[in-house]
């Protein structure tokens, strides 16, 4: 999972998101907490905000009644505030016309289609192409990832880049196909320079992710690393704590396990993931392929 680069960086994007905020949604300010509007001015380009509410964003879907305070976590050494849960709930982005059931696949198309005309946070300023996610729409196996990324962003597809050549090679390594699952991500759009997703624009985004998971009602979902953890369970055990042990997402059992970025950065932590999908493969009822991946032979 990409950091923002710098505390500059950290101020730049922070502040390209309220210029959309103000030039886009036409918002005079946001609430902000004092300790990041110290932090913002101590760096170049900080912007001073003042609490106001936000108002209605355009788009296919409803607009979002208020978003919250931006928590941040401000160190006392120079390194970007690390963004934290949002303290209060947003009010969710409600995706109509799927609750009457239908062919899954036409249902998926419809919430691509509001994905497509989504301009509920900031991200979709800089977005190249949505990425509503990808795969089979009745699926025994859904993955979850943190955001798009370049390669995502230019194709409209879900881990085409590098981590998602590894996320391949694990799907074939359990068995299946990338066609027989459903690949999908917490945020539909990339965040600038690949920064993880705000706690903000996680919550704006995931009943996108709630509607699609009701639609294609996987037997197992996988969360890919950290920040899909947090996006889905509201956990923020470490992923290193909290990987291989089932969790539930509305009464769907979840592995969480390591994102393949991670996996590309550390590879002796292959051996781990591959425990995770073996007991996913388990809890399917499927077999466990012979060809065991290790330390010296992981999905590669
Ligand atoms: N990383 C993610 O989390 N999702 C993608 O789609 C690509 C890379």
């Amino acid at each position: 999972m990409a950091k923002p680069d710098s505390p500059q960086q950290w101020a730049a994007d922070f502040k390209t998101y309220l210029e959309f905020m103000r030039d886009e949604e036409k918002i005079k300010a946001v609430n902000v907490r004092p300790e990041t509007v110290a932090a913002l001015r101590r760096r170049p380009a900080a912007p001073t905000p003042a609490a106001v509410s936000r108002g209605a964003p355009g788009g296919a879907v409803r607009p979002v009644a208020t978003v919250p305070s931006s928590p941040t976590r401000v160190p006392t050494t120079g390194q970007p505030p690390t963004p934290v849960l949002a303290s209060r709930p947003v009010q969710p982005v409600v995706v109509t016309g799927t609750e009457t059931g239908g062919d899954p696949g036409e249902l998926l198309g419809r919430v691509a289609a509001q994905i497509e005309g989504c301009k509920a946070c900031g991200l979709h300023a800089a977005r190249t192409k949505t990425v509503p996610g990808h795969g089979n729409p009745r699926p025994e196996l859904m993955f979850i990832g943190e955001a798009p990324g370049a390669d995502e962003d230019e194709q409209g597809l879900p881990f085409v880049g590098k981590a998602g050549q590894l996320l391949t090679r694990m799907i074939l390594a359990m068995g299946f196909t990338r066609e027989e699952v459903f690949i999908g991500n917490i945020n539909k759009c990339r965040p600038p320079n690949n920064r993880p997703p705000l706690p903000e624009e996680m919550e704006i985004c995931l009943p996108y992710l709630k509607v699609q998971i009701s639609i294609l009602k996987p037997k197992v979902i996988v969360a890919l690393g950290a920040t899909a953890v947090r996006g889905l369970l509201k956990s923020d055990i470490p992923i290193s704590k909290l990987r291989g042990t089932w969790q539930v997402f509305e009464g769907i059992p979840v592995m969480p396990t390591f994102h393949p970025a991670y996996l590309l950065r550390d590879p002796t932590k292959k051996v781990l993931a591959w425990d995770d999908l073996q007991a996913v493969l388990k809890k399917l009822g499927r077999p466990i392929p012979k060809q065991k991946a290790t330390e010296n032979n992981p999905p590669k």
